[in-house]
């Protein structure tokens, strides 16, 4: 008999036709978010399912999920799913690392550039009708260029900002647990730094560490209290790394000059502190929101779980170092 998938929201049709060649599918073909109750009953006859990060792989999930082989996520990022319970009943994990680099590299940067040339306040500006005249310092911004870009996480999309920053001249260092390979580091005229020395000589801290009990609140008051009056803080990495309160308090009193944000601790809520701040761009967490890549990754995900349920090894699993 054919496996059974469980599709949990809506994804690009490659998938589904990735899928029907080996499985039975059960596709939850709409944007509703399931939650762990909904989707532990769902999973109960499922041999894999295929989540996107909204879905809570919790634990107690997989507990209800007894067939279960694979679990396949439309994302680099997993902390949404509890890999260490998965592997522990031989449950094989797989994501979509690489496909999306460049997308959230290049978001990245966007996100830089419009927070520090204030673009959104500019956009809106001239929507509202105010727009008079030009003015020798009407809407001035911070320079980029020539600037200093902290990348907390050098991986593969840390790596991909840092190519953009040379473009822009930017010195680039970097906070790791490891050394990059020296021909990376060399390439991309990286330097590695503690973080607390990072945040103090860098223009713009950008994280790009993967969210894990070790990541959580890494940017809390102590770090944004670290960094220039004049820095700016940006994040396409996951909202729990940074102490969202915090940022709210340094913001309001000035400890650095803003923050260009694409996630959120309690996704889709913003706190409200962040909405009422002009110095702060705010994006819906749209990092790889790029309809080749998306598709991409949803084609990638629906191939490593139909391999697994054929006995073949997937591209892309996750092998998590500790
Ligand atoms: P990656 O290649 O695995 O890079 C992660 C980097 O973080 C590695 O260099 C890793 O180095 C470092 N790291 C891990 N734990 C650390 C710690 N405690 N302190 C300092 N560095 C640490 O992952 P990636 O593909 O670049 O993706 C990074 C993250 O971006 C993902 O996990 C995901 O959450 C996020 N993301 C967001 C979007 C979006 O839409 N906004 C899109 C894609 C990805 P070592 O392991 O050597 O320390």
């Amino acid at each position: 008999m054919k496996p059974r998938v469980l599709v949990t929201r809506h994804v690009y049709p490659a998938a589904i036709a990735i899928l029907q060649e080996h499985c039975i599918v059960d596709y939850q073909d709409t944007y509703e978010v399931m939650d762990e109750a909904r989707l532990g009953k769902r999973l109960q006859h499922a041999d894999g399912v295929v989540c996107q990060l909204t879905d809570p792989l919790t634990a107690a999930v997989l507990q209800q999920a007894p067939k279960l082989k694979v679990v396949s996520q439309i994302a680099v990022g997993h902390d949404n799913i509890d890999v260490a319970a998965a592997h522990a009943r031989g449950i094989v994990v797989t994501h979509t690392p690489g496909v999306l680099t460049e997308a959230t590299a290049d978001l990245t940067f966007a996100l830089l550039l419009a927070t520090a040339r204030r673009l959104p306040s500019a956009e809106r500006f001239l929507r509202s009708g105010e727009w008079r005249r030009w003015d020798v310092d009407l809407l001035c911004g911070s320079d980029v260029h020539g600037r200093t870009l902290g990348l907390c996480g050098f991986g593969r999309i840390g790596q991909a900002v840092a190519k953009r920053a040379l473009g822009f001249g930017m010195r680039v260092l970097y906070s790791a647990r490891s050394d990059a390979p020296a021909d990376v580091a060399d390439a991309l005229q990286a330097t590695r730094l503690p973080l607390d020395a990072l945040l103090r000589e860098s223009d713009f801290v950008s994280l790009h560490v993967p969210l894990r009990d070790e990541t959580r609140h890494l940017i809390g008051v102590e770090q944004l209290c670290r960094m220039k009056r004049s820095a700016f803080l940006i994040n396409t990495a996951r909202g729990p790394v940074v102490d969202e309160a915090a940022l709210v308090a340094a913001l309001e009193e000035g400890l650095i000059a803003g923050a260009g944000l694409d996630v959120f601790e309690q996704e889709p809520q913003v706190h409200a502190g962040l909405l009422a701040l002009p110095n702060v761009v705010l994006l819906p967490h749209v990092g790889s929101a790029v309809t080749s890549v998306r598709s991409l990754m949803c084609a990638l995900a629906a191939s490593d779980c139909a391999a697994v349920l054929s006995g073949e090894a997937p591209k892309h699993p996750l092998v998590v170092r500790r």
